[in-house]
């Protein structure tokens, strides 16, 4: 059964984590290290089976093969799940445990923050093993990775209306933003310093006002978001917006935002493309966060990191060239570009490069 998945998915290795005094029930999942070590955060859910926590971790893994690939970053994909309800069942035992699981694996998995995770689990997760990112400053760490996130999905969006209107004058066109959370408020605050016309929505009336006094954006009604007319949509609350029941009342020309699975389902890029949408890959766009932890594994530093996101705005570029070489969508053309970025890299790491290190020298004295 499990190996069905495995292979269906492509997976490197799945590692069910049990440790009952701290009642630890947890899956790792290890994509493809194919780039590199298998970075992805560690989800905490009350699934209401095992077989849905195997899937979400599956899924969720092999996602972050693909962000990787495509943003050009030496990482693979993976991701830890831990059943239990974030809100009741947190211990120091616990997270130290999983902790434990994690250096087990020796690097092959860098775990983060995902959601039911904060800072402060991290730090217990951290206690035992090296192989955490996301931690607090203190520690190394790189802290809130949401205004990277932001910035980086403003190069994307350059790139995209590049793509769709041969200019990347972010001030000349009207946004649909939906979702101003960690991520929205600071991408609204980015479109308006230049000057752009800005529509907001959010379930917190509070967050709406404060876009609206602080910056200047326009509140629209919840259900209404759909249906403003501007050039372009930007979902950055849930995933699933871009949906048979959305898309006809579109009047965008573009769909770029930080939420991830922006599409329902994979028809919904095919569709959005018919209409003449130009489709942003979510996973491309808002790689901001994963480029940020990234760059903790070898010591981190802001300017590298408003470098790196600055690369979002080329690996669009790249997306679009491929969709259009091969007139494909680009939702698949992301995909491809990852695919590819996997298959050639992963041949030049073929050839063995020789033994370094003082094992093997000692044994060649020995010999
Ligand atoms: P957040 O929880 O801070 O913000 C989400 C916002 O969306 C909240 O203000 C919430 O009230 C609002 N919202 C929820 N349902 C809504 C609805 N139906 N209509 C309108 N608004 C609604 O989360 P965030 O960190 O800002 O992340 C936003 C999205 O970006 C998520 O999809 C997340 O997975 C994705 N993302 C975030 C990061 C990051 O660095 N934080 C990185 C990559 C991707």
């Amino acid at each position: 059964m499990i190996f069905d998945a495995l292979t269906t998915f492509g997976h490197e290795q799945v590692v069910y984590c049990h440790n009952k005094d701290a009642g630890l029930k947890a899956i790792i999942a290890i994509h493809n290290t194919v780039l590199g070590p298998a970075l992805g955060g560690l989800r905490m859910w009350p699934y209401k089976t095992e077989q849905d926590a195997l899937n979400d971790v599956l899924r969720l893994s092999r996602g972050m093969t693909y962000k990787a690939a495509v943003s050009g970053l030496n990482l693979g994909g993976g991701k830890g799940v831990i059943i239990g309800d974030p809100n009741t069942d947190k211990s120091e035992a616990l997270f130290r445990a999983f902790g434990r699981f994690v250096n087990s694996l020796n690097g092959r998995y860098i775990t983060a923050e995902d959601v039911g995770i904060d800072v402060n689990d991290m730090e217990w997760v951290l206690k035992e093993t090296e192989y955490v990112t996301g931690v607090h400053q203190v520690h190394g760490g790189s802290g809130d990775p949401s205004p990277f996130t932001a910035y980086g999905a403003v190069q994307g969006l350059m790139a995209a209306l590049q793509a769709r209107f041969g200019n990347e004058e972010v001030g000349k066109y009207s946004y649909a933003v939906q979702g101003i959370g960690h991520v929205g408020m600071e991408f609204v605050k980015l479109l308006r310093e230049q000057g752009a016309k800005v529509f907001v929505t959010d379930i917190n009336a509070d967050s709406v006002q404060r876009a609206v006094d602080d910056h200047g954006c326009e509140a629209v009604a919840l259900d209404d978001i759909y249906d403003v007319a501007a050039d372009v949509y930007s979902p950055c609350a849930l995933g699933g917006t871009v949906n048979h029941a959305t898309i006809p009342r579109f009047k965008f020309k573009l769909i770029c935002g930080a939420a991830n699975n922006q599409l329902a389902t994979e028809d919904c890029g095919d569709e959005v493309e018919r209409r003449g949408i130009l489709y942003a890959p979510d996973y491309a766009v808002n790689a901001g966060g994963l480029m940020n932890v990234s760059l903790e594994i070898d010591g981190y530093n802001i300017e590298r990191a408003r470098r790196m996101m600055r690369t979002i705005y080329q690996n669009l570029g790249k997306i679009f060239a491929i969709a259009k070489r091969d007139g494909i969508p680009t939702y698949r053309a992301a995909d491809r570009l990852a695919e590819e970025r996997i298959a050639t890299i992963g041949k030049i790491r073929l050839p063995h490069m020789g033994q370094s290190g003082t094992r093997f020298l000692g044994r060649m004295r020995g010999l």
